[in-house]
């Protein structure tokens, strides 16, 4: 017998328009949605105009309905996967399904979309030729620390995701870990309240302090990169080109370079003064 197909279809994070046409088509084409919350899933199918059957897939009945999933699949049935928001099995459930379907020669196929840490990314202003994405930080303070002092070193991009009741803890903890580097908070990403908050941990921790902090977030935190090049660019032709070409202010131009190149504001602000004659 013809085995099922296991699609992978990411949903909106936000936004509903933020849904490919092929994942409409393939939620349209399937025997069987599994959804992370089936109320949740149900909502989008009913704004998507699409009537299936659900089953229920997440981390605590993982087990179980992975073999219900499977078996299903074996008999020929197609079943899309889906999670509450985003790419299913990016800080969701589904790559115990993944795996176990695969080595039951089960055919896999993603249906790609967004992805709240890509979209962050793409539009954070930071490097975007390497980074790292660390999913969520322990919960607890001890943990978190000790994974954040892991990742000092590391020269890419850190990229986590966060609930927003730790924020301000997390970015308190990386603050006294990293120092007081670049970080972008993506917040509430393709909703009414989307925000990017960028500068450093010490003023984000002031900005979500006053502000609040409401809805989700990714954070984003920029290398400690030594001085030097940043894209092939030396820092002195990044600067000419934002005062004298852009016509920033000093201070602008020096928050600008900082953000993209990863060095101290300190170090940039002094290169400034040199270039602007001042
Ligand atoms: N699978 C999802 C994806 O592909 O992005 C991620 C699921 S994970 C359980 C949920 C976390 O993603 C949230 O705590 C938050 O950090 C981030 N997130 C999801 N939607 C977001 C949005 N619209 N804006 C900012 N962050 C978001």
């Amino acid at each position: 017998m013809k085995k099922g197909t296991l699609y992978i279809v990411a949903t909106p994070i936000g936004n509903l328009e933020d849904i490919t046409f092929r994942a409409v088509r393939i939620l349209r084409e399937v025997d069987l949605i599994a959804a992370e919350d089936t109320r949740h899933s149900r909502k989008l199918l009913t704004h998507l105009g699409i009537s299936k059957p659900l089953t229920s897939y997440y981390d605590h009945n993982k087990e179980l309905k992975g073999s219900y999933i499977l078996d299903k699949l074996k008999s020929g049935l197609s079943v899309a996967l889906v999670s509450d928001a985003g790419t299913p099995c990016i800080s969701d459930p589904g790559y115990q399904l993944v795996r176990a379907a695969s080595q039951a020669q089960i055919t896999v196929v993603p249906i790609p979309g967004p992805s709240a840490f890509l979209a962050a990314l793409s539009a954070s202003g930071l490097q975007t030729d390497s980074f790292t994405f660390e999913g969520f930080l322990p919960n607890r303070r001890e943990k978190r620390r000790s994974k954040l002092s892991t990742l000092k070193e590391e020269k890419r991009v850190l990229i986590f995701y966060e609930s927003p009741r730790r924020l301000l803890s997390s970015l308190t903890d990386m603050l006294e870990v990293f120092g007081d580097r670049n970080v972008v908070v993506a917040r509430e990403i393709t909703k009414v309240y989307e925000e990017l908050m960028r500068g450093l941990l010490s003023e984000s921790i002031t900005h979500f302090s006053e502000s609040g902090i409401r809805g989700e977030v990714v954070i984003l935190v920029a290398p400690d990169n030594s001085p030097g090049k940043i894209d092939d660019k030396p820092l002195g032709e990044l600067l000419r080109h934002y005062l004298f070409a852009e016509k920033l202010s000093l201070k602008d131009a020096v928050k600008k370079v900082s953000l993209e190149t990863g060095l101290k504001r300190g170090a940039v602000y002094e290169e400034a003064l040199i270039i602007s004659g001042k």
